[in-house]
């Protein structure tokens, strides 16, 4: 008994050593945290940094982010992406082709279930407008038809990008994660290791708490039941989640959602209610998140067991159930009963 005590309190010890140790470094190396947050993308972000002169790269992040908004901005006159759509053809800039090139993958590796040129049909709903309406269900088969046959042909940055006709894109689904991207790459550039960015809920943990324990994100939850659905306690990975519940309108009692199935025009009705996808690459988890919506448990499950390497998921279903892979479940704490998803 008395061993087991002694043992307790050294091992409290060392946690406050290291944590004392951390801080007098962070204390001799100049180290300092700073924190701003922002609107963009339709959506409150937050963004935090530790180092030398964190609010330089805090800011720059900032800047670069809102600046990514006006480019891809759907709406936006001045925007490159609106001016594509409008004229079916602009000059590519390391955005557009990064976006298009991770845009080509998801849709590849998610058999089509990720499509930005879904766009068209966003903006029959409604979506693009906040003027909803349930289309005509001939209109949605003309434009699915429209959909199966849009090509996009582009080359490289400062060489034109082309849509054939009828063809709009939407990089909706995949924005936030490459945001994400951009402000880890210009923390890379300011020697930041440790940092977080919160593009609305979507997370980007950035090396480790500066005290060099793990960051812990918490799953967002889509009902009232749960405030959230777990903690993730990890570094250098992004969280990003999709769901009906974050853009829907109702319509005689049927909730109609943002994310779209392209093989049917409809919003996706694939069991699930949430999917939040863990990963390396911000961009692709974005992407991710809204084709494994899309997809269901079922092709969720059989996509990461073939690109295990890629990402995990945690996948919380119409009916209450969770379920998470394999990967994330040493690391991944809930109050809520889930199912491991196994190899
Ligand atoms: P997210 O919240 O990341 O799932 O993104 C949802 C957004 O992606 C929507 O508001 C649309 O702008 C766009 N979107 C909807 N359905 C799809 C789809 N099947 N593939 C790609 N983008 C989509
Ligand atoms: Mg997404």
């Amino acid at each position: 008994m008395i061993r087991k005590n002694i043992k307790i309190i050294a091992l409290c010890a060392l946690v406050i050593l290291t944590v004392c140790v951390a801080l007098i470094l962070r204390t001799l190396r100049h180290e300092s945290t700073y924190e701003t947050s922002f609107f963009a993308m339709d959506t409150f972000m937050s963004v935090k940094a530790t180092g030398h002169n964190p609010k330089a790269s805090v800011e720059a992040v900032r800047d670069a982010i809102m600046a990514l908004d006006n480019d891809l901005s759907v709406t936006n006159p001045e925007s490159i992406v609106y001016r594509l759509n409008e004229t079916g053809a602009c000059v590519a800039d390391d955005d557009l082709i990064f976006l298009l090139n991770k845009s080509a993958e998801a849709r590849e590796l998610s058999n089509g279930a990720f499509n930005i040129s879904v766009y068209p049909i966003m903006k029959e709903w409604g979506f693009t407008g906040n003027e909803f309406k349930v289309p005509e269900e001939a209109v949605l088969n003309d434009l699915c038809k429209a959909l199966s046959v849009a090509e996009i042909s582009y080359t490289n940055s400062g060489e034109p990008v082309k849509l054939s006709e009828g063809t709009m894109i939407d990089f909706g689904g995949i924005a936030k994660g490459y945001a994400s991207k951009i402000a880890g790459d210009i923390f890379a550039g300011h020697k930041i290791k440790s940092a977080l960015i919160n593009l609305g809920g979507n997370v980007y943990a950035i090396g480790k708490k500066p005290d060099g324990s793990l960051w812990n994100v918490a799953v967002n939850s889509p009902d009232e039941t749960h405030k959230y659905l777990g903690i993730l306690s990890l570094s250098d990975k992004a969280v990003i989640t999709s769901g009906g519940y974050e853009r829907y309108f109702e319509k005689e009692g049927v909730i109609y959602h943002h994310i779209i199935d392209p093989s049917t025009g409809y919003p996706a009705r694939s069991g699930a209610q949430s999917v939040t996808i863990v990963s390396d690459d911000p961009t692709l988890a974005d992407a991710l998140s809204t084709a494994l919506f899309v997809m269901g448990l079922d092709g969720a499950a059989e996509l990461w067991r073939s690109n295990s390497a890629l990402f995990d998921f945690i996948f919380y279903d119409d009916k209450g159930n969770l379920f998470i892979t394999e990967g994330v479940k040493d690391v991944f704490s809930s109050d809520i009963a889930f199912e491991v998803i196994q190899k």
